[in-house]
């Protein structure tokens, strides 16, 4: 499986390199640094974002596997970094895989929208229909809307409301170093896919172009899955939009 699982398959696009927008090149120290991990059989991306305050947030835990749940946590102990947050921008199967794991190692509980609600409860039956093993983490115990900063270390994250692909769907954005964590609504030549349960295609391009377009060429996307692309370059490529 892969990311065509939870997107529409990318079309041909040009294989131009991304002009990604990196602090270091710019001779900036980031406060944030983002560490990124493709876990489970859709290949999900897992991010921890952390600074020299050594707090992290974990988002979309998706380690699913004894091994992956080792290489996180491994990843944290060996940074010396404190899980302060577990973080989900939407609660589809691959993006909650690690929940449990995550939240009984760290003592966290997970924090999403609550339209995902139904979503979250529908997983166990998505993970029969998968064919995959749900260690059915405790239900969301906190909700997080477009109101709500995320602070963690220095740092926060602006919360953008963007359903289409799933009823709740959220991305976290970085004003000072211009990233956004993307989950599933968009992906590098491609967008989230929405013929699961409480998706909508008009919503999801509604959501893209009013809350991601809007942040700027020059903004980062972390996606839900595959590579980091920028708003710039979706905007000029993106087949889809
Ligand atoms: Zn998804």
């Amino acid at each position: 499986m892969s990311l065509i699982v939870f997107a529409f398959a990318a079309k041909d696009i040009k294989s131009e390199r991304i002009d990604t927008y990196h602090l270091q090149n710019l001779n900036l120290q980031p406060m944030i640094q983002i560490s990124s991990f493709a876990f489970n059989p859709f290949q999900e991306n897992t991010y921890v974002l952390y600074d020299e305050t050594k707090e992290c947030i974990i988002i979309d835990p998706g380690c699913y596997t004894p091994l992956e749940q080792a290489e996180l946590s491994t990843f944290i102990e060996n940074e010396n970094l404190k899980p302060v947050r577990l973080i989900l921008t939407h609660c589809h199967i691959d993006h909650i895989l690690g929940c449990k794991y995550i939240s009984d190692r760290y003592k966290l509980i997970s924090e999403t929208n609550k339209n995902e609600i139904p979503v979250f409860e529908h997983a166990e039956r998505a993970a029969a229909i998968f064919g995959i093993r749900l260690e059915k983490p405790t239900p969301p115990g906190k909700f997080i809307d477009e109101k709500d900063v995320i602070k963690f270390c220095t740092s926060s994250l602006e919360i953008l409301f963007t359903p289409g692909h799933s009823p709740g769907s959220l991305c976290f954005y970085n004003n000072e170093q211009k990233f956004v964590i993307g989950g599933d609504v968009l992906f590098r030549g491609s967008i989230g896919r929405t013929d699961l349960p409480g998706g909508n295609f008009d919503t999801l391009i509604s959501s893209i172009q009013e809350k991601l377009f809007s942040l700027g060429d020059a903004v980062t996307v972390y996606p839900g899955h595959g590579p980091e692309t920028t708003i710039g370059y979706e905007k000029a490529n993106n087949p889809f939009l």
